[in-house]
């Protein structure tokens, strides 16, 4: 296989933005697969997914993760599914966070250490973090390992070298939020020459640094995540249509730059899932 393909997530939903931020913001199960669905037509490859209760706010709920997942294989879509383990809006080490598991999706995010996120803490302590990585090797879960700053890099390494996470190490650099590390270029070089010899890494960031930051993705060798979870603006002033707006442009530019968007199944050979 093309050892160019670029691997493109496309983040739907999120924890923290409303639709009274952009309308066009999916929130219930049939809005979500069918954002994924239209993202994957674009092509996205990984879909990472948050739910939403009636009310749009944040939830673990099993049910809600079962029907997205249902929606999107109901339609013939492949995409690799990521479900989030980041729990509800209290982003503590809550066992609810494991909830998502059980509805089976290819990948779970893997938030590998605590920190001020925006005016909150996102608590992942080291008992959590081994716990969470020791259910997903017995369900044959791969790890995305959400790194916010550096020392995540370290956090992560202690539970691989306990043999929880399996080769190939897949890396999701998320910048640029308030209390992680900055989405710059120098930031990312960083990150990126951190890593453990074999990884593979992709690079998501909030806001108006999302584009700016997939791109150097694109230029690096890396992979790169979009989707309204980072980022609700198509450009400054404009606010997105859909997710799949944002997975087409991301598209064009990777394919202009030489790198083609790897397909569900060849995405799935890259990341070693069976
Ligand atoms: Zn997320």
């Amino acid at each position: 296989m093309d050892k160019d393909k670029i691997i493109l997530s496309v983040a739907t939903t999120g924890t923290w933005p409303a639709k009274a931020q952009n309308p066009n913001l999916p929130t219930t199960p049939d809005e979500i697969a069918r954002a994924v669905i239209e993202s994957w037509r674009e092509g996205a490859s990984v879909a990472h997914v948050h739910v939403r209760n009636d009310a749009g706010g944040v939830s673990c709920e099993l049910a809600r993760f079962r029907r997205v997942k249902e929606l999107i294989r109901a339609q013939g879509c492949d995409i690799l599914i990521n479900f989030s383990t980041s729990g509800g809006s209290g982003l503590v080490d809550e066992p609810e966070r494991f909830n998502s598991l059980s509805a089976g999706p290819d990948l779970a995010s893997f938030d590998a250490g605590s920190m001020n996120f925006n005016e909150r803490v996102f608590l992942n302590p080291p008992a959590f973090l081994e716990e969470l990585a020791q259910r997903m090797l017995a369900n044959g879960i791969k790890a995305e390992i959400e790194v916010f700053d550096r020392g995540m890099i370290e956090n992560a390494a202690a539970v691989i070298a306990q043999g929880l996470i399996k080769q190939p190490l897949w890396w999701q650099f998320a910048l640029g939020v308030k209390g992680g590390a900055p989405a710059t270029p120098g930031s990312l070089m960083y990150l990126v020459d951190s890593l453990p010899p074999g990884s593979l890494w992709s690079v998501c960031a909030v806001g108006s640094r999302q584009l700016p930051m997939n791109v150097l993705a694109i230029a690096m060798g890396g992979h790169a995540r979009t989707g309204l979870e980072d980022n609700l603006y198509y450009r400054r002033g404009e606010l997105a249509r859909s997710n799949a707006q944002l997975v087409a442009r991301l598209a064009r530019i990777s394919r202009e730059c030489g790198r083609e968007p790897a397909s569900p199944a060849e995405a799935r050979q890259i990341l070693g899932l069976a």
